[in-house]
This record gives C-alpha cells, structure tokens and sequence, in this order.
C-alpha cells in the first residue's frame, strides 16, 4: 500500500534523541529554547513571541483564551479546517461562524470572510489549505481595519510564504503543528507565536501552569531562602513540548527545505503525469508571488465518480483521503447553514498521497492507477 503521507525520521534524529538521554534533562529546556530561536530565526520574527508546545490544537486552544473570547463572542472560520478550529472557540463560550471557501483552492476569499462579519466578531481564525496560502495579506488589512484578531493556524503551511512573507507572520496568533503527519514532526508538538509582547508573556505562564517565570536555579544561586517557592498568576494548564521532541525538531527543521524541494519535485511530476485527463481538475497552481509547503496534493472529479475512483485505487493498493470534513455540517458547532462552495469541495477531492520519501516510481504508479481507476470508473 502506498501511503497518503509518512514521517521522515533517520539516524539524525536519533542521535538527537540518543545526546537528550545522555544529559538527563528531558523536560522544556535547553533544546526547546533553542528550536524555539531558531523557529523565530526561521519565520523571521522575535525569539521571545515563540513557544514550543505539545501540539497544534494546544495553541489554538490558547489562542482563543489570549484573546479572552467568550459568549457573545462571534469567530469567523472556513468550515474546511480541521475539528481543533471550531472546538478552540467553542471551548470559551464563542461562537463559530462559518464561511465558504474557493472549491478549487479550499481557501476562503477576503469577500468570503467579509460576507459573514457582524458587529460581534472578534475574532477571524485561517488556515492555507494544503500549503496554498489564502488571501492573507488582504484578510490581515480586513481585520486590521475593522480591529478584529486574527489567527492564523499554519499547520499545513510551514513553509509558505506570500511576497517573501511567512505564512503565520501575517496574524496576531499562530499555530504550527508537529503531529506524526506533518511535513517535520516531533511524534506530538506544535510552535506558537504571538505578537503582542504582554500576549506573548502571559502565553508562557499560561503555558506552563500559569506559574511566573522564575527560575530556582537561578534564585538558589541569587543565595535565597526557600528558593522552592512557586507564584501562580493565572489559571493555567501544561501545554509546553519538552527537550527530547525539541531535539526532533531542530533536526527536521534542518532537513524543511529538502522535503519541501522534494515535495514540489512530486507536485510536478503527478501535473505532468496527470494532465488532460478528461473530467479531472489538478491542484490550482499558486500565483508568481505565492509559495506553497505542497502539503496536499488535491484532486477534484465530478461528485458521482470520486468515491468510486478512491474505492477502486484502494484496492489497488493506493490509499487516497479527504481533508476537511464540513465543519458547518456537524451538528456540535450549530444549525447548518449554506455554503455551496465548501459542500462542493467536499464531494469532488480527493488526496493523493504526498510525502518527501515517495519515490519517482512511486508516484509514477499513483499517477498510471489514477489513471486506470478513472477510466474504469467512466467518465
Ligand atoms: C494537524 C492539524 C491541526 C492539529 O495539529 P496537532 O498538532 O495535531 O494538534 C490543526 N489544524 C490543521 C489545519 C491541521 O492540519
């Protein structure tokens, strides 16, 4: 079976892992600093607004807390994101507001966004699907004008830019994941950047506990009494990542611009491979200014014919998925509501597997049974 993705995971790594176990400190230290530095270095944003956690969904989750949401509170999200999106805000007592999205690149216009604001949004939450970054600058200077938050979950997006710009520098918060999935991974993990410097701070102890940052080494060394002592000043939970993932992450981090060079290599090929193929529409290209982590590789058949397609390469040993499901069609997050472009979406994609240790030969087979598993499937 070929795999939709796979982690790519070597000798590097466990040597990283191998030198963790050697100097006994496991917990958030050191080596979490560092990837966090050298995160910022690699975003091009201030070492101290970045926060290394244990997952993604940890982020967003206090993304929506920094922001104090709650009742009353509206957040206008595309209804293709991911489960996490809509349980951040709903978790304080927010409101979700779902909005359409493109079909074909599943990410939502500013006019979509715009569409569905109301005087009692606070909050706008994006993701880029796939790595396609959305129309980001554009929604920023939306929300900017209308002094809305934005969040901006990268990830898919770890290693797309817009006008030399990373994807995730564009909102006040955002989250980037590290799940067994990702593009670089830490098994679980995710970073956290803030912009604002207070926001930021309280990020840390929010963090951690909603303890006050203060080091007992460094107050035993200052020669005080009872340097033991703890001040907790908020409610806070235990969502920092720790050094032995930290040092899987410095090292896949080290490895992005190969796996994404890789990527984009296998975007190419399935183009060229799968060109003109009648009632098959392939990934839109993104514009001149615009890079993508080429996350997914999407494509889009007429509704009747793309479970049978996905059917068919399963059992010839290819496995296929969907991402997102329709958040607005999950009875949790509230009444339906119409959103033509996000139903279509879900009916007509489908993703071919995508990941750095895919070889040509491989891709060349996905590529020669798509064909065929159309082509049985009638066009
Ligand atoms: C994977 C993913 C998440 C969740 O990441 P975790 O690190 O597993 O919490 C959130 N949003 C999107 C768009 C994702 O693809």
């Amino acid at each position: 079976m070929i795999n939709v993705s796979q982690p790519s995971l070597g000798d590097e790594e466990l040597a990283a892992v191998q030198e963790v176990f050697a100097g006994n400190w496991l917990g958030y230290g050191p080596r979490s600093e560092a990837f966090e530095e050298r995160f910022a270095r690699y975003l091009g944003v201030e070492p101290g607004h970045v926060l290394f956690l244990n997952s993604a969904t940890s982020g967003l989750f206090l993304a929506t807390e920094l922001l104090g949401l709650g009742p009353g509170d509206e957040v206008v999200l595309p209804s293709a994101g991911f489960v996490a999106n809509a349980n951040a805000v709903v978790a304080t007592g927010a409101r979700p507001v779902f909005c359409d999205v493109d079909p074909r690149t599943m990410n939502p216009s500013v006019a979509d966004v715009e569409r569905v604001m109301t005087p009692r949004t606070k909050a706008v939450m994006l993701l880029h699907y796939g790595g396609l970054p959305g129309d980001i600058a554009a929604t920023a200077a939306l929300c900017r004008d209308r002094g809305v938050a934005l969040i901006e979950d990268a990830a898919c997006s770890v290693a797309s830019s817009v006008d030399g710009r990373m994807c995730g520098t564009f909102g006040d918060i955002a989250v980037w994941s590290f799940d067994s999935r990702k593009i670089i991974t830490t098994g679980d993990g995710g970073m956290l950047h803030v912009r604002d410097p207070e926001l930021a701070r309280r990020a840390h102890r929010l963090a951690y506990h909603g303890i006050a940052e203060r080091s007992a080494f460094t107050t035993a060394a200052q020669g005080t009494d009872r340097w033991w002592g703890l001040d907790v000043e908020y409610v806070g939970r235990r969502l920092i990542g720790n050094d032995l993932t930290a040092a899987i992450g410095q090292v896949q981090l080290s490895r992005l611009p190969a796996f994404v060079a890789r990527r984009a290599e296998l975007t190419t090929l399935y183009d060229e491979a799968l060109a003109g193929l009648d009632g098959v529409r392939l990934p839109p290209r993104p514009p001149v200014d615009h890079r993508s982590t080429h996350y997914f590789y999407w494509v889009q058949l007429p509704e009747d014919r793309r479970d049978r397609v996905a059917k068919s390469l399963l059992a010839r040993g290819v496995y296929t998925t969907f991402r997102y499901m329709p958040l607005h069609r999950v009875p949790l997050y509230g009444p339906p509501v119409d959103l033509p472009g996000t139903d279509e979406a879900w009916a007509t994609t489908l993703l071919l597997p995508l990941h750095q240790a895919l070889s040509d030969g491989e891709a060349r087979t996905v590529a020669r049974e798509f064909i065929a598993a159309v082509g049985e499937c009638g066009a």
